[in-house]
């Protein structure tokens, strides 16, 4: 549907089996871009599934597509991992063109009520979702300029980040935080003919769910407990109801707006955040 043919994009936290990153990488691959998998560690989600390997199987994946992927792993709130993150993609592909900040902190100590909240947690949050997104869009920003061939940078802020809610006070905000970079980055970057669009998704049927139930839940129960109960599949069901459209997403929901906006079908668009969520916000 698209023309990526020649594109060379860069997916952070796409290792998740499930995870909107994994929908990402594979839908631009299929579009005929090349594509850096990356993320924090190979697995993030190691103990959950039997044969999934994290980012070397997305990269299997977009091989068995037609299409040369990479494995290149680093922690997005690192400012020095995050350059020879985008130096080695350079080195490995010749140029980046699409960059999708999709990395995102793993709900847990941060979805408290404001007044339990702790200043580590509120950091982490900031950290790998703030600080992650501005890191890695400069670095391919100096990249996509140096090079002069203009871009698609994406970031990813959520239904969160244009309305906030109790025990997502740290989350919201980061998410508000990426609107607003997202904005000012796009008037600097306009001259050089580099699109920077945020998405906001509504709720998406991830791993991530597991994490924000359990810790939502009035039970000492970690993520991992939550998702090996069993219990993930019946609290999203229980959530479609809510969603306007009938359901709530899956990655490849998302996956279609980041196609449409790494594509040149969006060269006249810059600076806007797309919901994602079949109705469930609007506005
Ligand atoms: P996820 O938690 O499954 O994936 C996040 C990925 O980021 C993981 O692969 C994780 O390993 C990686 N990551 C974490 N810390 C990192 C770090 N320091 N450096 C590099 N990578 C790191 O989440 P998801 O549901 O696939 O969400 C992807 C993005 O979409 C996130 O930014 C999230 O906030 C956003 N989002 C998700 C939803 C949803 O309902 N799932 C809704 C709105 C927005």
């Amino acid at each position: 549907m698209y023309n990526l043919n020649g594109k060379v994009a860069l997916v952070t936290g796409a290792g998740g089996e499930y995870g909107i990153g994994r929908a990402i990488a594979t839908r631009l691959a299929k579009e005929g871009a090349d594509v850096i998998v990356s993320d924090v560690v190979s697995n993030p989600y190691a103990y959950d599934s039997n044969d999934w390997e994290g980012a070397p199987s997305v990269v299997r994946e977009i091989e068995a597509l037609g299409r040369q992927a990479v494995t290149i792993l680093a922690d997005v709130s690192d400012a020095d991992q995050v350059d020879a993150l985008v130096n080695e993609g350079v080195e490995r592909f010749g140029h980046i063109d699409i960059f999708v900040s999709n990395a995102g902190s793993r709900p847990g100590p941060d979805r408290v009520p404001v007044v339990e909240l702790e200043e580590e947690a509120w950091d982490t949050v900031h950290k790998i979702n703030l600080k992650g997104t501005f890191l890695c869009c400069r670095a391919v920003a100096r990249h996509m300029i140096d090079r002069g061939g203009g871009g698609k940078i994406i970031t990813m802020s959520s239904v969160s980040g244009r309305t906030g809610s109790a025990r997502f006070a740290a989350y919201a905000a980061s998410k508000f935080g990426v609107i607003g970079f997202t904005q000012a980055l796009a008037q600097e970057l306009a001259p050089h003919h580099i699109n920077v669009n945020a998405i906001c998704p509504g709720v998406v049927d991830t791993e991530r769910w597991s994490y924000i139930a359990a810790a939502l839940s009035p039970e000492d129960i970690s993520g991992e407990e939550w998702r090996a109960s069993g219990r993930h599949n019946e609290a999203m069901r229980q959530r479609d109801s809510r969603v306007p459209l009938g359901r709530v997403a899956v990655g490849e929901d998302v996956a279609k707006t980041a196609a449409f906006l790494a594509s040149s079908e969006s060269d006249y668009l810059t600076g806007l955040a797309i919901n994602v969520a079949g109705g469930s916000a609007m506005g």
